[in-house]
């Protein structure tokens, strides 16, 4: 195949819409991994620590560079590897997660809030001494990927003529990764640096498993992300050391870990009365981040000020559906407490971000988990594992178990309106203020694309 195949579509005009998904593929039941790697192209761009990124691999006043003829074959063109090569040795990766869905109300193709990812990405190149690609590179990397892959962007969600919802979750995932690709031996800044694009089109996350609503593994023994850390970066070290614990709760019969703030289990406030683990402060998953719905109305997550948490895109976007939208859940929210049997008629809705402990699972009338690949996902359960651990120190392990109200064998009223709402801003059925520049046109010319 040639570079350049389908990729002029766009650059000039203003309303095209992509080609139609490719007919022969089951785009809603794949599932969360690689899918058709023989379908899809992706892009590689190489430059040194000392050069950084140039106008030579993207020129956004010509619309041209390197760029242009960066696209291979996934499957028949794999990426150079040598032994020595730097991230293989020492972990310096970063990647970002971006989802690219057709809308069925314009029929066009939209990336949701890339700008969001975009300064992620320059943070965590900051953390791993990688030199980050201008904003320009970056959103002109996505659109001609994306568009090249066009094919594999799902069929645009059913739309429920009853309640408008549009339904499912296929997208096409895509994987913006920066990477030591340069050989050496000793801990040194790469002499390479690979800038590259890889695509996946995939069903939901937790396909089916999660009709009941996930089981969580609360995780007093093993960390995710220390203070001083790099919890707030996606890189890919990060998700080597949740990998021993999360097949452990699998093995146990969990879908995933609810990490802690281990030094707050370790070390509680002196004067305070409850129990150790209840102090304890939580994080998030293994690969997304959590909401508690209380009884008091409060919608809370943890904060990101301890800089232990990935601040996630879909984090922030349902703390905006949240704030913006207060008024319309307020009812969903009482629903939510008062069938959970936990009301009080006169409840005050608030949105919060700020430490939340062990102890707060215990007031919830309902959990959910965020993020790219999941959307949302109903929490049914938060427990401790019944097999035996070894004491720490020689201190008995305390237990926990909690199981929500709402959540078990169908998702509670707020999990579900918040998913309708996002599926909604994602279809273009619903938009405010604050929604207004989430979706991006992949078929718009790269100004309108990036501005
Ligand atoms: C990617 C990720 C999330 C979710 O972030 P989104 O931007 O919503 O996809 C949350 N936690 C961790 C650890 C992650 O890697």
């Amino acid at each position: 195949m040639s570079d350049n195949d389908g990729v002029g579509v766009g650059i000039n005009g203003k309303d095209e819409l992509p080609p139609p998904p490719k007919e022969d593929i089951a785009f809603h039941s794949l599932p969360w991994n690689l899918n058709l790697p023989d379908e899809h192209s992706y892009m590689h761009l190489t430059t040194t620590p000392d050069k950084g990124w140039t106008l030579e691999h993207y020129n956004p006043t010509t619309n041209d560079g390197a760029i242009t003829n960066s696209l291979r074959h996934y499957s028949s063109t794999p990426l150079p590897l040598y032994p020595s090569t730097t991230s293989l040795n020492y972990g310096t990766t970063i990647w970002e997660g971006l989802a690219c869905r057709r809308s069925p109300t314009s029929h066009k193709a939209f990336v949701f809030r890339p700008q969001m990812n975009y300064a992620r990405f320059v943070n965590g190149a900051k953390a791993m001494c990688l030199p980050p690609p201008s904003y320009e590179l970056f959103m002109r990397g996505l659109q001609l990927v994306l568009q090249h892959n066009a094919q594999l962007i799902p069929p645009a969600p059913e739309v429920d003529p009853t309640t408008g919802v549009p339904q499912g979750g296929a997208k096409l995932y895509i994987r913006p990764m920066l990477l030591g690709s340069g050989q050496q031996l000793g801990l040194h800044v790469s002499p390479q640096i690979s800038l590259v694009f890889f695509v996946s089109p995939t069903g939901s996350y937790f396909q089916g498993k999660a009709m009941g609503g996930l089981k969580l593994h609360l995780e007093r023994r093993r960390s995710r992300a220390a203070r001083g850390g790099t919890g707030n970066v996606k890189c890919c070290g990060n998700y080597a050391v949740a990998m021993r614990p999360l097949l452990d709760a699998k093995e146990n019969g969990f879908h995933d870990n609810l990490f802690l703030e281990l030094e707050t289990y370790h070390n509680p406030p002196p004067s305070s009365s409850s129990s150790r683990l209840h102090q304890a402060i939580l994080q998030e998953l293994s690969a997304a981040n959590i909401f508690l719905v209380l009884k008091t109305g409060e919608i809370v997550t943890p904060s990101l000020r301890r800089g232990t948490i990935l601040p996630g895109v879909t984090r922030d976007s349902v703390l905006t559906l949240t704030r913006e939208f207060k008024d319309e859940l307020k009812p969903i929210i009482v629903e939510s407490i008062t069938t959970a049997g936990m009301g009080s008629d006169n409840i005050e809705i608030t949105v919060s971000e700020r430490d939340v402990c062990v102890g707060d699972l215990l007031n919830a009338a309902e959990v959910f988990i965020t993020g790219t690949a999941a959307e949302i996902v109903p929490v049914q359960s938060v427990a401790t594992s019944e097999t035996p651990v070894e004491e720490l120190d020689g201190e008995t392990e305390e237990s926990f178990s909690v199981k929500f109200p709402h959540g078990e064998s169908s998702p509670g009223p707020v999990t579900t309106k918040l998913l309708d709402m996002l599926r909604e801003v994602l279809a273009e059925t619903r938009s405010s203020e604050a929604t207004k520049d989430w979706l991006c046109d992949v078929f718009a010319s790269p100004e309108e694309f990036r501005s």
